[in-house]
């Protein structure tokens, strides 16, 4: 059998069945926390018979000034899923070092520690929010990769700087705390980007697939200090992001373009309040979780309301929380998506 070419612990993986892989057929999508903001890009395609900046610099100077850090801080991957990988294919060896997570969460810190046959570590987010620190240490034990989700997918919760900062000197000299920013746009004023000067064991990952509506380009950053960039340099691919995709990246990251996401950040954010105040009104959601993100995830009396929706071509994430099966998340999308959604609701709500 040609598989057996693979080492066991690839051989026993399950494909990885992200929102985009299942193909649905709907006509309202929100069911992957896109942006509904779609924006024109121009291209100059004269130079592709040459490779690319292995780090474009009008990107990285860009990406430094959102960010208020400096170059030497920022490495730019092809997304935040690339920066996952490349944490764990830097700092941890194969069938030996293990990740600490925090569940419910991301599901690719588990797909990535899998294929690189790297232990896992299953916390819950309750020890995350508030156990004492001696507690944490206890827990996290010599995992080299502690991934915080903030705010976290899919319960859209956040916490707060002193807590990471807390955290992330708890674990100095003893493992690397990855605080994963994917949604901070949303809630900028809880980044911990700040204390990448003052501690040496702290990395923050960032995207530009939500709020800058670039799920397509691929583009992500790894926020570091200098050393732990530089160490992550060895492994990543020689020429890991595209001309193309750089030119384009390099538009998103104009001051103009910046001022236009935090102007879409704050209609996103009135929407998901006042889907939030829909949702609670509704006699067959049981539970609303509170947001910082550009989703909601909800708790229904009975799953059927979901397959219900799926049939009429509205496409939200359906999740198994808490041993509990009648989860859903949904993107906050525009208006018009939104009230496919309420219309979802009157109908269950008969
Ligand atoms: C969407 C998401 C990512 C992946 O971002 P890409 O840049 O598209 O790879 C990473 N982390 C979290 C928590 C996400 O929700």
């Amino acid at each position: 059998m040609s598989r057996e070419f693979a080492p066991e612990y690839i051989q026993s993986l399950k494909a990885y069945s992200s929102a985009k892989s299942e193909k649905l057929t709907g006509s309202t999508w929100l069911n992957a926390n896109e942006s509904p903001y779609a924006k024109e890009y121009a291209l100059n395609l004269d130079n592709l018979n040459r490779y690319p900046d292995p780090q474009p610099e009008n990107v990285i100077n860009a990406y430094a000034r959102y960010s208020n850090l400096a170059g030497e801080n920022i490495l730019m991957t092809r997304g935040a899923d690339e920066g996952i990988e490349l944490l764990v294919r830097t700092f941890c060896q194969n069938g030996k070092d293990s990740i600490a997570q925090f569940l419910p969460t991301y599901g690719m810190y588990k797909v990535t520690a899998e294929s690189a046959n790297v232990a896992l570590v299953d916390l819950s987010q309750a020890l995350l929010i508030d156990a004492p620190q001696s507690e944490l240490l206890d827990c996290v034990g010599n995992a080299k990769l502690v991934f915080v989700c903030n705010p976290n997918n899919p319960t859209g919760n956040v916490l707060p700087l002193s807590r990471i900062e807390e955290i992330v000197k708890a674990f100095e000299d003893k493992a690397i705390v990855v605080v994963d920013e994917a949604y901070i746009e949303f809630c900028e004023e809880f980044t911990a980007a700040g204390l990448i000067e003052k501690y040496q064991n702290l990395v923050v990952l960032r995207t530009l697939s939500k709020a800058f509506a670039l799920a397509g380009l691929r583009t992500g950053f790894v926020l570091s200090n200098p050393e732990l960039i530089n160490t992550m340099r060895k492994v990543l691919a020689p020429y890991p992001v595209s001309s193309v995709v750089a030119a384009i990246a390099e538009q998103a990251l104009t001051s103009c373009n910046i001022s236009s996401v935090k102007r879409q950040v704050s209609i996103i954010n009135n929407n998901r309040a006042t889907l939030i105040n829909q949702l609670s009104a509704c006699k067959h959601v049981r539970k609303v979780l509170p947001s910082f993100a550009n989703f909601v995830t909800i708790q229904l009396s009975d799953k059927a309301h979901i397959a219900a929706a799926m049939q009429s071509g509205l496409i939200m994430r359906p999740f198994t929380l808490y041993g509990e099966d009648n989860w859903l998340r949904i993107s906050i999308g525009s208006e018009q998506e939104l009230n496919v959604v309420f219309n979802w609701l009157v109908e269950i709500n008969g």
